[in-house]
């Protein structure tokens, strides 16, 4: 019934103590601190609420600021170095082959840094296309108008389609549209299904398919 599984990238894919997207946080704020010509506690609260009100703070920064999205993204983001941050996960390689699905991610990233941490997991073979920032046209999670995009591109029903996030917020839209969703880690909201982390998302698979509703990690929504 499943046919694509769409993955988040930041905290889904990689444990969410790693410490990459906290130094991406960091660059962010550094970023704010020089253009904005801000404190860094300033700096810091501004990302914070840029990110909370605008779903990522370089849309927030654009928005409230003029400052282009690309600019944010190539200082904070592309500077990246993952490897920095991880190794190869063999265990969610061999999770991933093994599931009868469609693969792809879709993330508020820059392509070159998501193939990065992709090729860094090890990960890449298995992931079949990349819906990033870019290609949702610097506005994406969870704008609505991106997730549509993704079904439509994938050409599936969304109702046949999966996510799996490491933040409740970005489930929502997913729901709305019929996507069943399941949340990664102990953020707080709603989901069709919680999992500790993704590599227990076969148990999420067997119970869809079987329709049982006790799922061992995988719980459904009460
Ligand atoms: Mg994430």
């Amino acid at each position: 019934m499943v046919e694509v599984i769409l993955f988040d990238l930041d905290k889904t894919l990689y444990p969410c103590d790693a410490g990459l997207q906290e130094e991406g946080d960091r660059r962010i704020t550094r970023f704010l601190c020089e253009r904005l010509r801000l404190d860094q506690p300033a700096a810091d609260a501004l990302r914070l609420r840029l990110w909370a009100e605008h779903g990522t703070t370089a849309r927030g920064a654009e928005v409230e600021y003029a400052i282009p999205q690309p600019e944010l993204y190539e200082y904070a983001i592309d500077s990246l170095s993952p490897e920095q941050f991880l190794c190869a996960d063999g265990r969610l390689a061999a999770m991933l082959s093994g599931l009868d699905c469609r693969c792809c991610v879709f993330t508020n990233a820059t392509p070159r840094y998501a193939h990065q941490v992709l090729a860094t997991l090890g990960i890449s073979a298995q992931i079949e296309r990349v819906f990033d920032i870019e290609w949702l046209g610097w506005a994406g999670k969870p704008d609505r108008q991106a997730y549509e995009r993704v079904i439509e591109a994938l050409g599936v029903a969304p109702e046949r389609v999966l996510l799996v996030e490491d933040r409740a917020e970005n489930l929502v839209p997913a729901a709305e549209l019929g996507m069943v969703t399941v949340l990664v880690g102990d953020d707080v909201g709603e989901a069709d299904y919680r999992i500790a982390t993704v590599t227990d998302l076969p148990e999420v698979l067997q119970g869809l398919v079987s329709g049982a509703s006790a799922l061992g990690c995988g719980r459904p929504r009460p």
